[in-house]
């Protein structure tokens, strides 16, 4: 439920109100506008105390937010959120790229792929350091070691970073070392992660999962969100079909979807959608495109010894020509990069 307080209610009102709010156990959600605030009184069945607000004097009108989700849909906020990565900012006019590795495996190859992708255009280097793989055999990440060379990577090149964390006390490791902290599609209906996340400030790159809906993605957005933490910005990454001539089948339907159904930031990760190098950058090209915000895309200088994913990492001369292309289509769909 959404109370809009009539225009130039003190601070006093205000507060009444939020009083009252947490008074039937809902958290408030103040937004001020310039002249006008609103106030979200999230939780089940708030409507049923719609009469109470309704006849405070403050209280301009009341709406109701239909959908399950609620602080993440558009009808709690109009305008685009645009997250603040260390400065990067994700959700408006510009589509930020993030690129790196899939797994950051050494400090000399995490070094020398973010100063590729820097000077091709990137302006956010991904690398994992805590790698969720389908096999317990295969290389699982370097840990905290590789949190710490994606600290040293950000000193040296200023790259702003992004990394998964796979367990609740993961959330705040990566967020020591990292700006931006992503949960990945494994992950992104794992609850207890998700309050953690939303219990921290940092960005969250939720990643949708292979089995998810776009509304179970929103809910699980909306997890996070409950706990406080509004820098979620959401990723397509491939989902799940019968088809299995590519890794996964890209969703770009999603893309549009999401962005009327949510103010949130929507990025693509075209890499694991498709999975094949080969056909990477066309599916970059077709997210940007569709209205992505962003892209996050594997990159590796020697993708024949990647210790994971190697198969659908560009090398850096393919990142270099996708990204000039995508500035051209950026500009050709009213964006920039
Ligand atoms: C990744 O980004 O390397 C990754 C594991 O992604 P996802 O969770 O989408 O599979
Ligand atoms: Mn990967």
């Amino acid at each position: 439920m959404i109370l809009t307080l009539k225009s130039g209610s003190s601070k006093k009102e205000v507060d009444r109100v939020i009083k009252k709010i947490k008074k039937f156990g809902y958290r408030p959600h103040v937004s001020r506008g310039v002249d006008v605030t609103i106030i979200g009184m999230i939780g089940e069945r708030a409507e049923r105390y719609r009469d109470t607000f309704e006849a405070m004097e403050s209280v301009d009108h009341i709406s109701e937010i239909e959908k399950p989700y609620k602080l993440a849909s558009r009808e709690f906020k109009k305008e685009n959120t645009i997250v603040n990565a260390a400065g990067i900012k994700i959700g408006g006019k510009t589509v930020v790229i993030m690129a790196g590795p899939c797994a950051i495996e050494t400090r000399e190859i995490a070094l020398e792929t973010a100063r590729a992708v820097r000077e091709a255009g990137a302006v956010i280097f991904r690398g994992g350091a805590f790698k969720p793989r389908s096999s317990p055999y295969t290389f699982q990440g370097l840990g905290e070691k590789g949190l710490r060379y994606l600290a040293d990577v950000k000193k040296r090149t200023g790259l702003p970073t992004v990394s998964e964390a796979m367990t609740t006390s993961q959330v705040a490791l990566v967020g020591k070392y990292c700006d931006i902290i992503q949960i990945g599609a494994r992950n992104v209906q794992n609850y207890d992660l998700l309050k953690e996340a939303g219990k921290q400030r940092k960005p969250v790159l939720l990643k949708r999962g292979m089995a998810t809906t776009i509304k179970e993605l929103l809910l699980s957005a909306e997890y996070i969100m409950s706990q406080g933490n509004y820098n979620v910005i959401l990723c397509e990454r491939g989902i799940r079909t019968f088809e299995d001539a590519t890794r996964f089948t890209l969703d770009l339907n999603a893309v549009p979807v999401l962005k009327k159904a949510t103010h949130l930031p929507v990025v693509v990760d075209p890499s694991h959608g498709i999975g094949i190098r080969e056909h990477v950058a066309a599916m970059a090209k077709a997210s940007v495109a569709a209205g992505a915000d962003g892209l996050i895309l594997e990159v590796h200088p020697r993708p024949e010894e990647a210790l994971s994913d190697g198969p659908q990492s560009l090398l850096p001369e393919q990142f270099a020509k996708l990204m000039q292309e995508l500035k051209v289509l950026a500009g050709a769909v009213g964006r920039n990069i």
